[in-house]
């Protein structure tokens, strides 16, 4: 089977035989080929539902993790997007689908090269990347419609809070090191509202406002 069946009973399968229901979403999935950011010897596991390493100890999230945490931003396509936590560039460039513009930033800087080279060798124009500590935001180009932190982090970090616009929504997961709640909250006249997605694992978002070293 060739990377472009696998990519549609991925998403038939793992996608919409689940809980995302997003046209938008799926499509985007569909399209954007998740082999190409993955390391070579990972390219035949690149459309199996579950996350894989993308080096520095770091992974690329599951495929289903990617559409949910992107329909839960309910896009529609004039929107200023914030990515904490590059990786590979992957869910950059299903954002960058979906989304008007997609700034993104990576605190380690290997991974962050990489993936500029992945996202320019797609083509992708409406993506921009930064190497730094994402628990403080980008505020050179806040405010932002849409924040996604794909990192795991010890509370909601309020400077991300603040670069969120009004009526603006924001996917993250919040817990321990090991496991965490993917909470999904708007800022509504300047108060924010928290909904409660469903439980999670991912790698610690380190930094300032975040886990530290
Ligand atoms: N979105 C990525 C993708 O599509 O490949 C996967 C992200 S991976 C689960 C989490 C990433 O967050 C890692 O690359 C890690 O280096 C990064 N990270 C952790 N703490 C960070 C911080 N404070 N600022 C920016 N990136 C951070």
């Amino acid at each position: 089977m060739g990377f472009e069946e696998e990519r549609k009973r991925m998403v038939e399968i793992q996608l919409r035989g689940r809980n995302i229901k997003d046209e938008k979403v799926l499509r985007a999935m569909e399209r954007v080929p998740r082999h190409k950011f993955v390391e070579k010897d990972c390219q035949k596991d690149a459309y199996a539902d579950r996350p894989l390493p993308i080096g520095e100890g770091q992974t690329i999230s599951q495929p289903y993790m990617v559409a949910l945490m992107t329909q839960c931003l309910e896009l529609k396509g004039n929107e200023k997007v914030l990515e904490i936590g590059t990786g590979s560039g992957y869910q950059a460039a299903i954002l960058a689908e979906l989304a008007k513009e997609v700034y993104s930033v990576e605190r380690t800087e290997s991974l962050s090269r990489r993936a500029t080279k992945n996202l320019q060798e797609l083509g992708y124009t409406n993506i921009k990347l930064k190497i730094g500590d994402g628990t403080k935001g980008w505020e050179e180009h806040a405010p932002y419609e849409s924040i996604m932190v794909t990192a795991g982090s010890p509370d909601i970090p309020q400077v991300l809070v603040e670069q969120l616009s009004e009526g603006g929504q924001m996917v993250i997961p919040v817990g321990g090191s090991y496991s965490q709640e993917l909470v999904v909250l708007r800022k509504r006249k300047g108060k924010v509202e928290k909904k409660d997605i469903c439980g999670c694992v991912f790698v610690p978002l380190i930094g300032e406002f975040g886990w530290k070293e």
